[in-house]
């Protein structure tokens, strides 16, 4: 689950980090009001979108040569700014061509920058443990300095049983190159950082970047933090900070249902049982070249209502061409399946395609199915293998 900076902000701010002082808007009169409440300094106006990459990017068909991280001085300026923020969604390079449409709006009290400074916390798999990593060139070009001088970023390993030392972090802020007024500032926000990624089952913790002012305060500018879906039952407070409009409504409405769906960006809709099949069957799609809209997993105890529910989610999407369902019959009988199918096709009406791959338990009685209904569906087709299978499909999306 990912929340918005002002949220990570906040969360930073709880463990003891300096953030700048900011308050949330969502309409241009608000954002003048916050403007005179912070008490008529310089302000950013920063667009609250679950997309990193706002300072480079654009609003769309705005004609403006600005993004969503707004510089200004002047509080005639505000209202106008804010407008255009408010009106046309925002491209970067993580929200694709179709942008993002801003609905909160953070206007901060605008920092002095002398150093931008990138400190993030991920989990490595390749360690097994949460590792800080530190870069004394933070900023937006963070991903280019990762893959041009990887040698630039430092690194700490964390004992997930321990913590973060403060030897660990005093090694960082040396070589960080913080001077002695700055170092505990440093340190404060370093271990502030741990604190949250350790306590609340985040999956990636970041301040890129962090600050020191010409006047030697050291600030957090700018965090992003994801947590992990697993741990989210531990923490209500976490959860309560969903914002469901920033997600895919698909991915949602799956979820609902304890069906495991990641829309992807063809347009040949799956419907498959556990996922290493689900993995397997795009690949095989990819093999005979199309190009699959989604990874579906319905799960081994799906019920019949969900299985229902997954065909809606699949033929709800206008770019699906053809559906493969590829079912390997276990705890989820492959009757259950075709049922499901038939109901879906009578409730819904495929428009699209749908080849069908059944195997395992119950076979026979879904084939029996599946042919009792070829005049009233016929855009059902079956396979009798995989390959078949994606051939049918792949074919029937062009
Ligand atoms: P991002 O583009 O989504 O990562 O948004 P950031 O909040 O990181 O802002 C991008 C860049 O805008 C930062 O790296 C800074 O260079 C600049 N910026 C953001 N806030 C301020 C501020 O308060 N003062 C100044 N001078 N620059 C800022
Ligand atoms: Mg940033």
């Amino acid at each position: 689950m990912k929340i918005h900076e002002y949220q990570a902000k906040e969360l930073l701010a709880q463990a003891g980090a300096p953030v700048p002082r900011g308050i949330v808007v969502t309409t241009p009169t608000e954002a003048v009001a916050a403007f005179d409440k912070l008490g008529g300094h310089p302000v950013v106006l920063k667009a609250q979108i679950h997309a990193g990459g706002r300072g480079k990017g654009r609003f769309k068909e705005s004609g403006k040569e600005w993004g969503g991280v707004k510089y200004l001085t002047r509080r005639e300026d505000v209202a106008a700014v804010a407008e255009v923020f408010f009106k046309y969604p925002l491209v970067t390079k993580q929200t694709g061509e179709e942008g993002q449409k801003v609905s909160t709006v953070l206007v901060q009290e605008a920092a002095d920058i002398a150093r931008e400074i990138y400190v993030g916390m991920v989990m490595d798999r390749g360690v097994g443990a949460p590792v800080l990593m530190a870069c004394s060139e933070g900023g937006v070009e963070i991903e280019e300095v990762a893959a041009r001088s990887p040698e630039l970023i430092l690194k700490a390993v964390v004992d997930p049983g321990l913590g973060l030392q403060p030897c660990q972090v005093r090694r960082l802020v040396y070589d960080l190159g913080f001077s002695a007024d700055q170092i505990p500032q440093a340190e404060t926000i370093f271990q502030a950082l741990a604190k949250v990624f350790m306590e609340k089952d985040c999956s990636l913790a970041e301040i890129n970047p962090l600050v020191v002012t010409p006047k030697g305060e050291v600030l957090v500018l700018d965090a992003k933090i994801n947590f992990d879906d697993n741990g989210l039952f531990r923490h209500p407070e976490i959860e309560a900070m969903r914002d469901l409009t920033e997600e895919d409504p698909f991915e949602v409405r799956a979820g609902k249902a304890n069906l495991n769906f990641i829309r992807l960006t063809g347009n040949i809709g799956c419907l498959v049982n556990g996922a290493g099949l689900a993995m397997s069957t795009m690949d095989i799609i990819k093999y005979h070249g199309g190009e699959p809209a989604n990874f579906l997993d319905v799960g081994g105890g799906v019920t019949p209502q969900g299985a229902i529910e997954a065909f809606r989610i699949i033929l709800a999407d206008p770019k699906v061409k053809s559906i493969l369902v590829n079912i390997f019959g276990g705890i989820a009988k492959c009757d259950l399946i075709a049922e499901a199918l038939v109901q879906a096709g009578r409730e819904v009406g495929f428009k699209v395609p749908v080849v069908v791959r059944l195997e395992g338990t119950n076979v026979e009685k879904a084939r029996e199915i599946l042919s009792s209904v070829r005049g009233e569906l016929p855009m059902i087709q079956t396979a009798s293998g995989l390959t078949e299978a994606a051939q049918k499909v792949v074919a029937a999306a062009k």
